[in-house]
C-alpha cells in the first residue's frame, strides 16, 4: 500500500491558507486534517476539538515535556502545535494527512519528515496581503504592522518548499493544490510496492 502523504501548507499570514485549506478538505474527504492545539483564546464560532484543541500553558507545556507533538511554534505569543498522536500510523493505513501550519513549524516537520510535501502559498502582491489582513477586522493596528513584517521575512522562506502556489482565487488554488496532490501520488518514490508487486509475480 502506499503509505499516506504528509502535506503541509504554509504561507505567509494572511495569505488566505485558512480559507484554502477549508475549501481543499471540502473537494478531497479522503484528505484528512491535522487539528492543531493551542493556548490561543477560541474566536467567534470556532469549536474546541475541530478548529483547535483549545489549551491552557500548563497543559501545552505538559505536552511539549512528554514529546507529545511533531511540532509546535510560538506565534504571536501563542503556542501552537501538531499533536503526535497517530499521525505515522494513519499514513502506514495509506490516510493523506493535511497540516496547515506556520512557517517556523513548517520548518521543524522538514527536518523530521523528510518525506513530508511542503506547499508555500504566496499572495499575489503585498498590497493585496495588507487588504486581506485589513480586511479580517480583527487586526489591530499594531497587530497589522506586526503581521505585515513578519510577512516579508516568511515570503523569503517559502523559497525552502517544494511547491509555490499563489492564491490569487481560491477555487484556483484548490484546484492547483489538487494537482499537486495527483502528481505526488504517482511519483515512482512512493510507489516503490507498485513494482515489487508486479516483479513478484
Ligand atoms: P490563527 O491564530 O490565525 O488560527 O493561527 C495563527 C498561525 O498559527 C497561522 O499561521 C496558523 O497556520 C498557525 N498554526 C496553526 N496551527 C499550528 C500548529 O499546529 N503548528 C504551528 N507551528 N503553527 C500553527
Amino acid at each position: 500500500m502506499r503509505k499516506g502523504l504528509l502535506m503541509v501548507v504554509s504561507g505567509p499570514s494572511g495569505t488566505g491558507k485558512g480559507t484554502v485549506c477549508s475549501e481543499l478538505l471540502r473537494e478531497t474527504p479522503e484528505l484528512a486534517y491535522s487539528i492543531s492545539a493551542t493556548t490561543r483564546a477560541p474566536r467567534e464560532g470556532e469549536v474546541d476539538g475541530k478548529n483547535y484543541y483549545f489549551l491552557t500553558k500548563e497543559r501545552f507545556e505538559k505536552i511539549i515535556a512528554e514529546g507529545g507533538f511533531l511540532e509546535y511554534a510560538n506565534v504571536y505569543g501563542n503556542y501552537y502545535g501538531t499533536p503526535l498522536a497517530k499521525i505515522e500510523e494513519r499514513r502506514a493505513a495509506g490516510q493523506d494527512i493535511l497540516l496547515e501550519i506556520d512557517i517556523q513549524g513548517a520548518l521543524n516537520v522538514m527536518e523530521k519528515c523528510p518525506d513530508g510535501l511542503f506547499v508555500f502559498l504566496l499572495p499575489p502582491s503585498i498590497e493585496e496581503l495588507e487588504r486581506r489582513l485589513r480586511g479580517r477586522g480583527s487586526e489591530t493596528e499594531e497587530s497589522l504592522a506586526r503581521r505585515m513584517g513578519s510577512a516579508r521575512k516568511e515570503i523569503a522562506i517559502g523559497k525552502r518548499y517544494q511547491y509555490v502556489v499563489v492564491n490569487d482565487t481560491v477555487a484556483h488554488a484548490v484546484a492547483t493544490i489538487k494537482e499537486i496532490i495527483t502528481a505526488e501520488h504517482c511519483r515512482v518514490d512512493r510507489n516503490q510496492h507498485l513494482f515489487e508487486e508486479l516483479e513478484r509475480e
